[in-house]
């Protein structure tokens, strides 16, 4: 049994690990060159946001530890307003509940690695140009010329433009399936920015900023955003609208990506103007910002992730979402541990994959539905309601209510970062938890008082009244372990 993995970014290499328990002939097959050499600055370096779902993906094939000490803990969002004041806004109720920042390049370095080591065959610097779907067989344009490869199944794990994905969708269509795909654009494009470290006691590199927050600069339609590395330094992400979709917060005045035209004066002006510390922060930022593309951001939605049990699509090939719950790569990693329990399952041979790659398909599209919708959503909170004191009003009865009776009301923030309930309810049960608030936040004013000071029993009825019967309909329990994920080293103390 030959599994081919057309992709080895974050889900590919990751699932190499998961299916060497089914076969021993595992090949990974990447356009890129080896991540592995190279340097922080050709690489990817965007650091990523790891959360539950992601961390309970790697415990399954014993890599939680490893990918931990890649990591820092972040504990929550640190503001900074347009007049140089910085706020902090814990993510949780308990200092256990921290969310990872990790490095793209050494995550995806760390999976390789031991997909390599336990087995798999990786192929760099090779890129697909061609299925064949009569025999399965791949085509590669490579350093060397050209390679085919024959395999029983391959898998598309090649990002949002999958070339796997756009084949398969060809073939669908020849043979009068209707597939189709879209990318819907958010109306924002993005570009890197790097906080280097500065210089502390004893010559010694030291953060420039806490490191312990998500750092976020909003400023309504647009932000910027920064997390911290092992070394010392920042990833920041520069978001501006781009006019492709029309945004929640007016745009007007506000320029694009294009419109700086990667003039380091323009891009003074608009530091200047929106975010006036960083220029201490980040002596070069007109260099960066002027020298380096941006991106646009997607969500990508597709009728069909499979064909006839040969080839199957997950991660982003599958479902690219928007970046702002932190929750792509996490989606991406919660599809291999559903992928493979499906495959466990049903058995390698040929209908035993399409069947559960159907059933994959139908576990897992709604989750990804949601999470996708959510994320859409949460750009205007990381982009301005973070900063507005109404929302701070309503975190801040949530949190009391959160700390108070953990078992009865979490936030949706909360369900998708530390707990495996699935996306879809976490989205049902957001509406149901801002009832709580607005019930609770019209008590607390006709009351003239504070969340903490309203009677238990009249705190546990507006509870009862929107999110109880929903959370046993469902049998959720929040503080059950089987639903809620913490790392080793905090699961103890919760
Ligand atoms: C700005 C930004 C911030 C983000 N922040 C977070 C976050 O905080 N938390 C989070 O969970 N997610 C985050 N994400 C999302 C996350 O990066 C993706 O969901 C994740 O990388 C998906 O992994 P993947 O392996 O499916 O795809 P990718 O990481 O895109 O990997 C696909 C691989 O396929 C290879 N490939 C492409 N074409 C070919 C070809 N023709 N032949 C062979 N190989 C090919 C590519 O080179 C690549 O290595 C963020 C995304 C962005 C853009």
């Amino acid at each position: 049994m030959h599994i081919l993995i057309n992709g080895g970014g974050l889900a590919g290499a990751l699932a190499a690990v998961f299916f060497l328990q089914h076969t021993k002939q595992v090949t990974v097959v990447e356009k890129r060159s080896d991540i592995r050499k190279a340097t922080a600055e050709s690489g990817r370096s965007i650091n990523l946001i790891l959360t539950s779902r992601g961390l309970f993906a790697l415990r399954q094939v014993n890599l939680e530890a490893a990918a931990l000490k890649l990591c820092v803990p972040v504990e929550g969002r640190s503001i900074h307003t347009q007049q140089g004041q910085e706020q902090f806004q814990p993510y949780g109720v308990s200092p256990n509940e921290v969310n990872y920042s990790v490095s793209r390049t050494q995550l995806n370095a760390m999976l390789i690695e031991e997909a390599e080591r336990r087995g798999a065959r990786f192929f760099f610097e090779h890129e697909l140009t061609s299925i064949d779907f009569s025999n399965n067989c791949a085509s590669y344009k490579c350093p060397s010329g050209t390679l085919s490869m024959r395999a029983d199944v391959i898998f598309g794990a090649d990002g949002v433009g999958s070339p796997v994905r756009q084949r398969m969708i060809k073939q669908l269509a020849a043979e009068g399936v209707k597939a189709s795909e879209t990318m819907e654009r958010l109306g924002i494009s993005y570009k890197e920015l790097t906080f280097p470290h500065v210089v502390g006691e004893g010559n010694k590199r030291v953060y420039a900023m806490n490191q312990r927050g998500l750092h976020i600069w909003p400023r309504g339609a647009h932000f910027l955003m920064a997390l911290a590395d092992k070394s010392e330094t920042f990833t920041g992400t520069m978001y501006l609208p781009d006019g492709s979709a029309e945004l929640a917060v007016p745009s007007t005045g506000v320029p694009t990506f294009d419109d700086l035209k990667n003039d380091a004066s323009q891009y003074e002006a608009l530091i200047a103007k929106y975010y006036p510390d960083v220029p201490k922060l980040v002596p070069d930022y007109k260099q960066q910002l002027s020298s380096r593309d941006h991106g646009f951001l997607a969500t990508l939605r597709t009728t069909h992730w499979h064909y006839k049990g040969q080839v199957c699509l997950f991660g982003d090939a599958a479902h690219g979402v928007v970046p702002f719950f932190g929750q792509g790569m996490n989606l991406a990693f919660e599809s291999v541990v559903v992928l493979n329990r499906f495959i466990s399952q049903h058995g390698l041979s040929k209908d035993g994959l399409e069947t559960a790659f159907q059933r994959f398909f139908d576990h897992h599209y709604h989750s990804a539905v949601s999470i996708a919708n959510m994320a859409i959503e949460n750009f205007t909170e990381m982009s301005f309601k973070v900063s507005q004191a109404e929302f701070l009003k309503r975190k801040q009865i949530e949190n009391a209510v959160e700390s108070k009776f953990p078992k009865l009301l979490r936030s949706r923030y909360y369900m998708v970062t530390k707990t495996l309930i699935p996306y879809q309810l976490v989205q049902a049960a957001g509406p149901r938890v801002e009832s709580c608030i607005n019930d609770l936040q019209a008590l607390c004013a006709s009351k003239n008082t504070t969340v903490d000071k309203l009677p238990d029993e009249v705190v546990i009825a507006v509870i009862d009244k929107h999110l109880t019967p929903f959370f046993q309909e469902h049998r959720i329990v929040v503080g059950d372990t089987a639903m809620e994920y913490y790392p080793p080293s905090t699961r103890s103390k919760v």
